[in-house]
């Protein structure tokens, strides 16, 4: 029931009632009371037909402001979503619901000061007292039929008969986690110690606790790997306090951050400032690109572009693609703004969530700085949207609606007057190609703003190493390298997108492969587990020790994962300090900075990871990357595997050499010639742009057409094959009765989704394409078949997808 209902505003609420707000209304047969939101008011003279009357408001105020509305309506539209989904990104769930504003009487003599006249207030302090001399706003409405309900208390409060206070008692649920301390003086330690000679483990917590003086027990024993029998006998003996304690999820509370003075900007940096400045000052909006290399100083321009933006009176936004991964960047917008930014990152609780909102609401902070959500942020005067590494596939929801944080961005730019403005290295080809036909406005910066320059890339063709019979992960070139890296106390990153141990365990005499029992997918080896465990669905398996399929005991481990590389570069380099940062190693709480301070204060020689250490990382004493794995993302079934590959690979180059020394880049492949991997090693973003964009003019993908994709799934196979099919069926006698016949070029599939399984439901998908056909035509078509009527076309039990501009096709 997607629909905007009407409903007649009661007599005496005429003047509380406004849009935006939050009313309950009675709904269907069975009046039924349901929370609703006003989004429009009319005035009509007489009403042709009978309409219920709303219920009351939630609160006195509307929680929706018109550009807000506007946002709502543009969201439903572009992706085709339910209001209330795009509702729930405007305010998010939780928030609402946490405020609630409390009326209590505390004047018990009320009687004698107001005058027998004023009924209503009678009534309503009555009403107050019945209630045991407390209740929600919301309650009293509930109750009271009274016009201007909202200014009576306003009186009543001033004259202090009643008082007005914000519930918070719901929210304040403050986190207790048990941490433990040293109970000794720094004297003691070591005699302790002494005496624990034959407790391997107690004296590892001790002498951790003496390093980090205070840690939760959760991460003592994850990071140990532990159980709590140590940690016990040493409470029992005294040696260590247990405290609970308020559990602080904010990051950047209690650090105080350098301050980082303005650069003088050089002189490609001082062309972009100069120019998007004097749109800042005459409030025009525009969208710009910056297409500037890895350590061109685009932050830079974004913090002098902020500054001149806050010197306006005007507000901003900048986006990241995800906080934990661009610790710098915050800290760089704290270290030179110091006060007003509000953080929002994704693993806030709701009581967080809701201070930071209510600073931005209050006009607290002028500055938010966020994922993918924070573009929604309520700043009521923006002035700028930054989106750095515009790219990212993480500003592309996964869940409803499917919006492109970018496209948020550029519409709340014209509404609201603000200019936006994209950064990359890579910049994805779709904002390129705009920006080469001048809907954005184009810069680029071509060096880096230190003296550093960008690494030199060589190419290894691991084929000709098998040939040569080196049958190592590493070729011999990286090995020489590293070994080198080590004696001249630099640092090493190695890259390899794929985590676990191996990537799947097959036999060699059957081929069979362990595979999830409920997705279509090979199942990945996770040594320090010791299990099998599935990427999509997380299901767990104990590793079988023969094959399940034909019995035979050679049942084998093939491809690689980061784990296997830690192990064998443990093995290579004994003498090496290794860390490794994936979604398994940064699981617990506060890892993944601790694993990046301990690589920053040079305390780890080589850091193995997934593309969690592709971004932002500004390393000085890093000269040598090695790419070990970047072929897999190239073979991915999608149109954009090359654009991902190419921006993969120019990311974690651009680690390399970004001290006084020049940095090297190991690029292993098995495709050398490959367009992509031959352009990323040159650093030439510009021949790799024209090479992809023949190919998609060529085979009909974004830029030249927009896609639609449509996902199906249910657990019966038959059955969503039959639906799929229906649907296709019925798109394409639409586009015919609209004289649209070439629709082979315009609808494909239904095709078996590329994971044809995911826990457990078959998954089909079609695809259209906008080729000869308006777009708007295709969104309608879509629109009507399975929104308005899919009752009608899709049973209950079939999920359907519908992602506008999807990003990936999997
Ligand atoms: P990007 O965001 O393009 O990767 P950064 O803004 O992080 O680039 O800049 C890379 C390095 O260059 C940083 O260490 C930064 O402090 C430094 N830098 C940036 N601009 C200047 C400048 N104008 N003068 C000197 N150093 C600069
Ligand atoms: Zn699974």
């Amino acid at each position: 029931m997607d629909k905007i209902f009407d409903y007649k505003i009661p007599e005496h609420l005429l003047e509380t009632i406004k849009e935006g707000m939050r009313v309950m209304v009675p709904f269907g047969m069975g009046n039924k009371r349901l929370e609703a939101y006003i989004l429009n008011i009319k005035v009509v003279e007489e009403l042709q037909y009978s309409l219920k009357e709303l219920l009351y408001p939630i609160e006195d105020e509307a929680i929706l402001d018109k550009k807000q509305i506007k946002l709502i309506v543009w969201l439903k539209n572009k992706y085709l979503c339910k209001y209330i989904d795009a509702i729930h990104c405007i305010i998010p769930a939780g928030i609402v619901n946490i405020e609630k504003k409390v009326l209590h009487l505390i004047e018990e003599d009320w009687e004698k000061s107001i005058g027998s006249k004023s009924k209503n207030q009678i009534e309503l302090l009555r009403t107050l007292k019945s209630l045991g001399g407390k209740a929600t706003l919301e309650k009293l409405y509930s109750r009271l039929a009274i016009k201007n309900l909202s200014s009576m208390l306003k009186l009543l409060e001033e004259k202090k008969i009643i008082q007005i206070e914000y519930d918070i008692s719901s929210r304040v649920k403050v986190q207790t986690q048990q941490y433990a301390k040293l109970n000794l003086e720094e004297d003691e330690i070591e005699p302790i110690i002494n005496t624990l000679k034959n407790a391997k483990k107690q004296r590892e917590i001790i002498l951790f606790l003496k390093q980090h003086k205070m840690c939760t027990v959760r991460e003592l024993i994850d990071l140990l790997k532990i159980t709590r029998a140590p940690l016990n006998s040493l409470v029992n003996k005294g040696y260590i306090l247990l405290i609970d304690q308020e559990y602080k999820r904010e990051p950047y509370k209690n650090i105080k951050f350098e301050s980082l003075p303005k650069m003088i900007p050089n002189i490609e940096q001082k062309e972009v400032i100069q120019e998007i400045t004097t749109y800042i000052q005459q409030d025009k909006t525009k969208t710009f690109l910056i297409h500037g290399i890895t350590g061109s100083g685009k932050t830079e321009i974004y913090l002098q572009l902020m500054e001149e933006t806050l010197k306006k009176g005007k507000q901003g936004i900048i986006l990241v693609p995800e906080i934990a991964l661009t610790p710098q960047t915050v800290e760089r917008f704290y270290g030179r703004f110091g006060e007003g930014i509000a953080v929002l990152h994704s693993n806030l609780s709701e009581g967080e969530r809701f201070d930071e909102w209510r600073k931005i609401i209050e006009g607290k902070v002028n500055i938010v700085i966020g994922a993918r959500s924070a573009i929604f942020a309520p700043l009521k005067n923006l002035g700028i949207i930054i989106v750095d590494e515009e790219h990212e596939h993480t500003y592309k929801s996964e869940t409803n609606p499917k919006y492109h944080a970018v496209e948020v961005a550029n519409y709340r730019g014209k509404e609201e007057g603000a200019i936006v403005v994209l950064g990359s290295a890579t910049p994805s080809i779709e904002s390129y190609y705009k920006g080469s036909k001048g809907d954005f406005s184009l810069f680029t910066l071509t060096k880096r703003a230190t003296s550093a320059t960008l690494p030199e890339v060589e190419i290894i063709d691991m084929r000709e190493e098998l040939d040569q019979g080196n049958k190592n992960i590493l070729s011999r070139k990286l090995y020489a390298l590293i070994e080198e890296n080590l004696k001249s106390k630099k640092q090493t990153i190695l890259f390899l997108n794929r985590r676990g141990y191996a990537t799947f365990i097959s036999c060699p005499q059957c081929g069979y492969v362990v595979k999830c029992r409920r997705c279509d997918i090979a199942m990945t080896y996770h040594r320090t587990m010791k299990n099998l465990q599935c990427h999509y669905c997380g299901e767990k398996e104990g590793e079988p020790s023969i094959c399940p399929s034909c019995g035979d005991s050679q049942i084998n481990y093939f491809g690689t994962g980061t784990q296997k590389i830690e192990d064998l570069i443990t093995s290579y380099f004994p003498q090496a300090v290794i860390g490794r940062m994936d979604m398994d190693s940064t699981s617990v709480k506060g890892a993944h900075q601790r694993i990046l301070e301990d690589f920053k204060k040079e305390k780890i020689n080589i850091l193995i990871g997934t593309q969690m250490i592709s971004k932002g990382l500004d390393f000085p004493n890093v000269t040598l990357v090695g790419i070990i794995g970047a072929d897999a993302t190239l073979n991915l079934p999608d149109f954009r595997a090359s654009e991902k590959t190419f921006q993969l690979i120019t990311q974690v180059a651009g680690r390399a050499g970004r001290g006084l020394e020049k940095g090297k880049v190991i690029l292993q492949t098995f495709n050398p010639e490959h367009y992509s991997i031959a352009a990323a090693s040159k650093h030439d973003y510009s021949s790799f742009y024209d090479e992809e964009l023949n190919l998609r003019r060529e085979f009909l993908y974004p830029p030249f057409v927009q896609l639609i994709h449509i996902s199906f799934s249910s657990k019966n196979l038959e059955e969503v094959h039959t639906i799929s099919q229906k649907i296709t069926n019925n798109i394409k006698y639409i586009l015919k009765a609209k004289g649209y016949t070439a629709y082979d070029e315009i609808v494909l599939g239904p095709n078996p989704a590329i994971i044809a399984k995911v826990k457990e439901r078959y998954r089909y998908q079609v695809l259209l394409k906008n080729h000869e056909v308006p777009y708007t035509l295709l969104k309608s078509i879509v629109k009507y078949l399975l929104i308005d009527n899919r009752q009608k076309f899709v049973p209950a039990r079939v999920t359907v997808g519908i992602d506008i501009d999807p990003l990936y096709i999997l």
